[in-house]
């Protein structure tokens, strides 16, 4: 199913075709210094489904992942991984379709965030990571 985001001005509207292949929660220092949150909302489609409908985007790098925000009011939108993928911050997404399986890059989080998905340190064995996985625990009890 296509769904649409926009960016907080409006001016920006992307189309997404399909679902997307993987999505997470990233708590990586590049997406920490992009999103200005504790972690990222990420959801992973192929570059091909991606289509950029109306207003303009501009290009950007923090730290090392090269990245897209509306032109007009820096919302970020997208991230460029590379491997003919694009990130999109899933924050955009319609309200309960952002339906995440783990966590990446644990390791480097500022905050524990206790649920039941993996809680890898750095990235899935399927990616290339460890696939080793952090013991967070609850602190408030
Ligand atoms: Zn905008
Ligand atoms: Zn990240």
């Amino acid at each position: 199913m296509a769904v649409s985001i926009t960016c907080n001005c409006g001016a920006v509207e992307i189309t997404l075709d399909g679902e997307p292949l993987d999505q997470f929660f990233c708590h990586c220092s590049d997406c920490r210094a992009s999103s200005g949150g504790a972690y990222s909302l990420a959801a992973v489609y192929p570059e091909d489904s991606v289509h950029l409908k109306r207003g303009a985007l501009a290009g950007s790098i923090i730290r090392t992942m090269p990245r897209h925000h509306c032109a007009a009011c820096g919302t970020q939108m997208t991230a460029e991984p590379g491997a003919g993928m694009i990130g999109i911050k899933a924050d955009r997404l319609p309200p309960g379709s952002f339906r995440p399986a783990f966590h990446i890059h644990c390791a480097s989080a500022v905050l524990p965030v206790i649920d039941a998905l993996p809680h890898f340190a750095d990235m899935p064995a399927q990616w290339g990571g460890s696939g080793k996985e952090v013991d967070w625990k609850d602190t408030a009890s």
